[in-house]
């Protein structure tokens, strides 16, 4: 099992788009500086998490709200979900593809892993970019697990109990 320390990142990327299924909503990230990519990456298995991305547990990357820009000419099928007041799920209305995970009044967004363009995640097209973005993409920097697992008590015993990624980082049994 691979301690969060061991765990190679491979190159950083400077920027990454992403956008949901239709298209219609669209944005990019510029990362700072200094952003550390291993503490801003992490998952959520709690049941609403789970409801959002239909998924056993939400995978995201968490960046400061400042650096991402929307870039679809309209965000007009943005909408935002409450489960709890002030913290907003994000979706395209018109897809339905579920984008982000937000405390309203806190300076970040945490962006579904999923919603990533393939040109930064897998390198799909990077041939194309003169080196900007390396033949393998930015898979590893951006979904390395290094950072917090939410709600472990909510782990399923034999499926996600057992999976290496979800050991990396700090287990917290609920939040
Ligand atoms: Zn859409
Ligand atoms: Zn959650």
């Amino acid at each position: 099992m691979a301690a969060a320390t061991d765990v190679e990142l491979g190159p950083l990327p400077k920027r990454v788009t992403g956008s949901c299924q239709c298209g219609k909503i669209a944005y990019r990230v510029e990362f700072p500086p200094d952003h550390d990519f291993k503490q801003n990456n992490g998952t959520c298995q709690c049941t609403q998490c789970r409801k959002s991305t239909s998924s056993l547990f939400f995978l995201y990357f968490k960046v400061p709200y400042a650096h991402l820009t929307w870039t679809s000419p309209s965000t007009a099928s943005l909408k935002n979900y409450y489960c709890t007041p002030g913290m907003a799920r994000g979706f395209c209305s018109e897809c339905g593809t579920f984008l982000y995970w937000r405390y309203e009044n806190g300076p970040h967004i945490s962006l579904a892993i999923g919603t990533v363009d393939p040109l930064y995640l897998f390198g799909e097209g990077a041939e194309n970019t003169n080196g900007e973005v390396p033949k393998e993409g930015f898979g590893r920097a951006l979904a390395n697990c290094c950072g917090a697992h939410e709600w472990i008590k909510n782990e399923i015993k034999g499926v996600t109990d057992g999976m290496e990624l979800l050991q990396r980082g700090e287990r917290i049994p609920e939040s």
